[in-house]
């Protein structure tokens, strides 16, 4: 089934970077069709309170600063489909994109799919993936008040959310793969000044074990010797994020950690008339606000890009 149309230009993605494109799309007069996913908004759908995106001198909930932008990008006349983009075939000049047994059409594309949080891949993650494993801790760190919980990860995420994660924990462990972690100094020194948390260095999970919820992490050292289990009743990961890039195989230059390429420094891609922008495409910033910039350009080389084919 087709909807009988060639649209200007589809988004598929609704966070910062794919809401800020519709915005300006639909600014531009290109009646943008938004792919937004069954569950819209992205990462900062699962956040509290964001304190860093300008113009808000208080801060704002992730969720409502992502109702907003939608708004804002629906004020102006963007058409939103809430559901998920299945399947691309950009072969031709019209962009085809499939979302269940209804194929969509248009001249132009912006990829805004963002990234997932990492997993271990390692026996009973999946299985207790909502009790007592978790990847994000503004989300279930009130669950573990008085509670011992280990994060895994080097990162600034990793420091982040164990030092977040005292605020209701007893105790915090940090599980890390080398001798030193990655974040920045001063994250780093802001959790090791906190006395809730322990840091066990080149180490890895190889187990969660629970019976009903988590009860212990089987780990062993970077030589394959094990270590004796750590008792605790959540554990948070926060080992980075893989660009959500799986419909677009064979379609579109990749590098190899899987994040689109693009081929004028800006926002296109390898494919004429497919564009990019956000956390597909950027494993450095990562930011809502880098995402929605991003988001904007985008818009605004598909506006000129699509000016130059009349
Ligand atoms: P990241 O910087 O990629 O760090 C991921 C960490 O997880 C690394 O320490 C890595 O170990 C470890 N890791 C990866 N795969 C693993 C595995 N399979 N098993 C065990 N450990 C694994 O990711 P991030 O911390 O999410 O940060 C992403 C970006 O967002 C960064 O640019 C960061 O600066 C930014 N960020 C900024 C803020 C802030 O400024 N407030 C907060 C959060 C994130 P290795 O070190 O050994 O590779």
């Amino acid at each position: 089934m087709s909807d009988q149309k060639v649209h200007e230009l589809i988004i598929i993605g609704s966070g910062p970077a794919g809401l800020t494109a519709a915005i300006y799309a639909a600014r531009a007069d290109l009646k943008p069709l938004l792919i937004a996913g069954i569950k819209f908004g992205g990462q900062l759908m699962d956040t509290t309170l964001v304190e860093n995106y300008p113009g808000f001198i208080d801060g704002v909930m992730g969720p409502e600063l992502m109702n907003s932008m939608m708004k804002q990008a629906e004020r102006f006349g963007t058409e939103v489909v809430y559901k998920n983009a299945d399947k691309v075939d950009f072969t031709g000049d019209v962009k085809k994109v499939y979302v269940e047994d209804t194929e969509y059409q248009a001249k132009s594309v912006i990829l805004a799919m963002g990234s997932s949080p990492r997993r271990l891949n390692i026996p009973g993650e999946q299985e207790f993936y909502g009790r007592g494993v978790s990847t994000c801790a503004t989300c279930d760190a009130a669950f573990y008040r008085d509670k011992i919980v280990a994060v895994v990860g080097g990162g600034d995420s990793a420091m982040e959310e164990s030092t977040f994660l005292t605020k209701f924990a007893s105790k915090v462990y940090v599980i890390h793969r080398r001798d030193e972690f990655r974040a920045s100094k001063a994250m780093q020194n802001r959790l090791f000044e906190n006395k809730k948390i322990e840091v066990i260095w080149n180490a890895e999970v190889t187990e969660v074990v629970g019976s009903e919820v988590v009860t212990s992490l089987k780990l062993q050292d970077n030589n394959g010797n094990s270590l004796d289990d750590i008792t605790v009743d959540g554990m948070f990961l926060a080992i980075g994020h893989i660009p959500n890039t799986q419909i677009l195989e064979g379609q579109i230059e990749l590098d190899e950690q899987g994040f689109i390429i693009v081929k004028d420094g800006r926002t296109k891609t390898s494919n004429e008339g497919v564009f990019v922008a956000g956390d597909i495409k950027d494993h450095v910033y990562q930011q809502a606000v880098t995402a929605a910039g991003m988001g904007c350009m985008a818009a605004m080389d598909v506006e000129k890009w699509l000016e130059s084919k009349k």
